[in-house]
């Protein structure tokens, strides 16, 4: 008999394997085994009119190969599917060499608005000249980024339809996501520009569009690799780079692209105590900055015939501040994944996105998407309609069979399953 994979473990085997191997510490796997609810004192003062706690698993996707190195990265995410596709693309990609990454820079971006200015030109041209005393206000307003070796690098000033004069500051935030401090120094260059200039202060704040940490993954994949019971794998290449140009000209598929990227991103975001709206915010204005709405990601066949697949999202992700130094959920998760810097994280959850995308495509191409989903379905259906542990077995191999696979179906099974149990 061969040894039961990870998924085949029970949640305490599965814990005990990842202890065993090195990837999570005995106190770790201890807090996990417990699921610790957040203390009062953590749950209150995170947010506003705190009235309880909200559960999701925490899963892990094994052996994800990001420039040479071996990831177990945890992702957080109700969709039963998710995690089993991540690791189906983490073992082809694996077999092809693993993902390689980069994000060239690591920049957030500010927008100081200003209006009822009298003459927009002269407006503009008082800030291209007093750059040095609007780099110096940016400074003291937050000197601990500067000394961390941070802070404002540059101001560009436009006028925007006649009528705003808009500042866009271009900001290093290091090691955090930096919203807290775009906006601080945001706010200290607007004072100072209107009490040089007068006008009003319509808004500053950090833009999510954050074009500036934008981060590459791609990778080259022999297509014998990709091949399914049915199809060749230079077939489901060819497919995968045909269904990808159609996502370029159709924006309703190009919307379901980048949703199936988006939910390998946002559960390693969530996992790793990141914000997941921003992320959103940010990937889906990166995929419209054309004018036409797009997909993240490309795939192209090589003279050769391999496939190479190529994701370009902005990733605005923080290691420090937020609640990632709050929720000790989140502190497990990054001992788990043990990157080391933002950038590096940026990486993974990158590659993550490029393989969720090879997952879905390989499947939508060949076997289409719902043979995958239904034993997940069944199993989500069988808890939903009430199923104990013992029940749920049983009741999802009866419900994989069945004709129509929905509430009805899974109630009269259970029903029937207690009566014979009798
Ligand atoms: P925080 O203000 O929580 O944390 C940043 C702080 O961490 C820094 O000011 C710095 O403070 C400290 N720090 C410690 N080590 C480092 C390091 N190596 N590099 C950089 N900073 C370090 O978070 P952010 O400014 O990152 O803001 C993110 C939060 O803002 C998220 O919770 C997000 O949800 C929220 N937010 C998002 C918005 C948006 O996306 N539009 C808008 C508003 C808020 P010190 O130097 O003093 O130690």
């Amino acid at each position: 008999m061969t040894d039961p994979k990870f998924y085949q473990l029970t949640r305490t085997e599965r814990l005990a394997w990842l202890v065993a191997h090195e990837q999570l510490s005995a106190e770790d796997a201890a807090f996990l085994a417990q699921q610790q609810p957040l203390s009062d004192e953590i749950a209150g003062s995170m947010i506003e009119n705190q009235i309880g706690q909200y559960q999701l698993p925490i899963g892990v996707v094994q052996d994800v190969v990001v420039n040479g190195q071996t990831y177990q990265v945890p992702m957080v995410v109700e969709e039963p599917s998710v995690i089993a596709a991540a690791n189906n693309a983490a073992k082809m990609v694996r077999l092809n060499g693993g993902f390689q990454t980069h994000q060239q820079q690591r920049t957030m971006l500010g927008e100081v608005v200003l209006t009822d200015l009298p003459d927009l030109k002269v407006a503009q041209n008082w800030v291209l000249a007093n750059q040095d005393l609007l780099m110096q206000i940016a400074q003291a307003a937050h000197p601990s980024i500067v000394k961390r070796g941070g802070g404002l690098l540059a101001i560009k000033v436009t006028v925007v339809d006649q009528t705003f004069l808009k500042l866009a500051l271009t900001i290093d935030t290091q090691e955090a996501m930096g919203a807290n401090i775009v906006n601080t120094i945001c706010e200290a260059i607007a004072r100072e520009v209107q009490n040089d200039l007068g006008g009003t202060i319509l808004l500053s704040v950090l833009t999510n569009a954050a074009f500036g940490a934008v981060t590459v993954a791609t990778v080259t994949l022999d297509p014998a690799t990709l091949a399914t019971k049915q199809l060749a794998g230079n077939v489901v290449a060819q497919r995968i780079v045909q269904a990808t140009r159609f996502a370029q000209v159709d924006l309703p598929r190009a919307a379901t692209h980048n949703k199936g990227i988006m939910n390998g991103v946002d559960a390693v975001v969530l996992a790793t105590g990141n914000d997941w709206r921003a992320i959103e915010a940010g990937a889906h204005s990166y995929a419209a900055q054309s004018g036409q709405y797009q997909p993240l990601t490309s795939w192209q066949l090589e003279a050769d015939g391999r496939l190479v697949g190529r994701i370009e999202i902005p990733l605005p992700i923080g290691m420090v501040g937020g609640s990632i130094g709050i929720l000790p959920a989140v502190q497990v998760a990054h001992r788990l994944l043990k990157v080391t810097n933002a950038c590096e994280l940026a990486g993974v959850i990158a590659a993550i996105g490029l393989g969720q995308n090879l997952a879905a495509l390989r499947a939508l191409v060949s076997d289409g998407i719902q043979k995958g989903h239904m034993a997940l379905q069944a199993k989500s259906l069988a808890i939903a309609v009430g199923a104990t542990e013992t029940e749920i077995e049983p009741l999802v191999a009866q419900l994989v069979q069945a004709k129509h696979l929905n509430t009805a179906t899974a109630t009269a099974f259970l029903a029937q399953l207690r009566h014979n149990n009798e």
